[in-house]
């Protein structure tokens, strides 16, 4: 028995192969799901996630995850959020048998550590409800013939179609496929793509001792990312989220996630921001005045950095303190008692809001998503159809939403496959 009707989807990646799924196993047999994918394997990119271990949601509340998707993003997603929870993410990976474990800052992997086992699961449950995949099918075209979709294949092979939905992802980490082929597609229609940027990618820093801390892990600090182009600080983002030094300046959570502000402004003018770091964002001033001015009396005047270790700032690396101690022009080998009340105060200002300054990010090569792409006035946020093209959509990555690290990419990614196949469905 033939289908009556043809569903192609545009990328085999953690939201195409959530939609087709999901879509597959609602329709059944009267609906041919297609998923076309370029490469010769499906979610490349859920291999390389959470360093291979997959960091596939998040233990927030649906409401709170949209939240940090910004304001634009959190109207966008905050149904789609409500309809897949994080919870509902959870329950059908279990579902499909893969055992998941929660993990520091609300972060939730497969038990097993193994990214493979999401990847295949994802698969196996697409493919197991009569979805059809297709590798090494790279699609170079789309467009509308009549009330059907046309994709033109790269080896000169035309489809016909009654829906498309397009997941073909954004253009981070391109060595896996996303080129951001999509882009162009979706402009040829007619439609606004927000400039792609790089975005949850390491920050460049100019300054030599910046990148002599390479390898220190600060856990708990506070970082304001400011823009100080205009003659005056503007701030544009802040998180409480560890912090990794390294040999071109600036990763782990914190920075990588205000990464997209420094990637935007890139290539306007050159850059004058600096991210503002609190070490202590838990003590007040006063308090950290007070530990000092404590720790003078303490026997044997040892060296500052050490006598940090029994207050309730706690130890603190040598090469770190050296660059809280320079930035408030102290030497770091001075005693505990010898810190004069000026040199206190400038060391309390540097422990509060050390400056360092970033120029970029290491770019698409190294970005784990994209920020832009296409403009969220296009799309419903109820069906993730296209305004004004009727069985167009377009889901994951491709849409102009992006977020924090911690799960929040593959549950926006999720979430909008699971509206676009609940309205394909009915
Ligand atoms: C190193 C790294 C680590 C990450 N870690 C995490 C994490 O732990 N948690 C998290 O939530 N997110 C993580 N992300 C982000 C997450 O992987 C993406 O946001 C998510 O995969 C987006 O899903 P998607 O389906 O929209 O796009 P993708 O998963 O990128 O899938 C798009 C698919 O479309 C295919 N395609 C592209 N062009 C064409 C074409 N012309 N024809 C046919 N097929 C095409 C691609 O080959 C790809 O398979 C990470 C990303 C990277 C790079």
């Amino acid at each position: 028995m033939s289908a009556e009707r043809t569903v192609v989807i545009v990328g085999a990646g953690a939201a195409g192969l959530w939609c087709a799924e999901r879509l597959a196993r609602s329709c059944g047999a009267g609906t041919d799901v297609l998923v076309l994918e370029k490469t010769p394997r499906t979610g490349t990119k859920i291999l390389a996630s959470g360093g291979t271990r997959c960091n596939v949601t998040t233990t927030l509340g649906p409401d709170e995850a949209a939240r940090l998707f910004g304001k634009k993003g959190e109207r966008f997603l905050r149904h789609g959020f409500r309809t897949l929870t994080p919870l509902d993410v959870r329950e059908r990976f279990e579902g499909w048998g893969v055992a998941l474990e929660e993990a520091p800052l609300q972060k939730v992997f497969p038990r097993s550590g193994n990214a493979r086992d999401v990847r295949d699961a994802l698969e196996a449950a697409a493919r197991g409800a009569g979805a059809r995949v297709e590798l090494g099918a790279p699609v170079q075209g789309v467009g509308r013939d009549g009330d059907r979709w046309r994709v033109d294949l790269e080896d000169g092979m035309t489809l016909g179609c009654d829906a498309l939905v397009l997941a073909a992802g954004g253009m981070s980490y391109p060595g896996t496929g996303t080129t951001g082929d999509g882009y162009a597609w979706l402009r040829d229609l007619g439609l606004e793509v927000v400039d792609p940027v790089p975005a949850l990618v390491p920050l460049t820093s100019p300054d030599g001792w910046v990148r002599d801390l390479t390898g220190i892990a600060w856990q708990g600090g506070d970082l304001v990312l400011e823009d100080r182009s205009s003659g005056r600080a503007t701030r544009l983002g802040q998180r409480r989220r560890p912090l990794l030094f390294t040999h071109h300046g600036l990763s782990g959570p914190g920075a990588m996630d205000l990464s997209h502000h420094v990637a935007r402004a890139a290539g306007e003018a050159p850059l004058d921001m600096v991210v503002r770091f609190d070490a202590f964002p838990d003590l007040d001033r006063d308090a950290i005045r007070a530990a000092l001015i404590e720790a003078s009396g303490l026997a044997g005047n040892p060296r500052l950095q050490r006598a940090l270790a029994g207050t309730p700032m706690g130890p603190m690396p040598k090469r770190l303190f050296a660059a809280f101690a320079g930035a408030s022009g102290l030497d770091p080998e001075v005693g505990v008692a010898g810190l004069a009340k000026s040199a206190r105060h400038d060391l309390v200002e540097a422990l509060k809001g050390l400056e360092i300054p970033v120029d970029g990010t290491l770019g698409f090569e190294h970005a784990e998503v994209t920020a832009g792409g296409l403009a969220l006035r296009h799309v419903s946020p109820r069906s993730m159809n296209v305004n004004g093209y009727a069985g167009l959509f377009v889901i994951g990555e491709l849409l102009d939403v992006d977020g924090p690290i911690g799960g929040l990419s593959f549950q926006a990614a999720f979430a909008t496959a699971e509206l676009c196949a609940e309205a394909l469905a009915t």
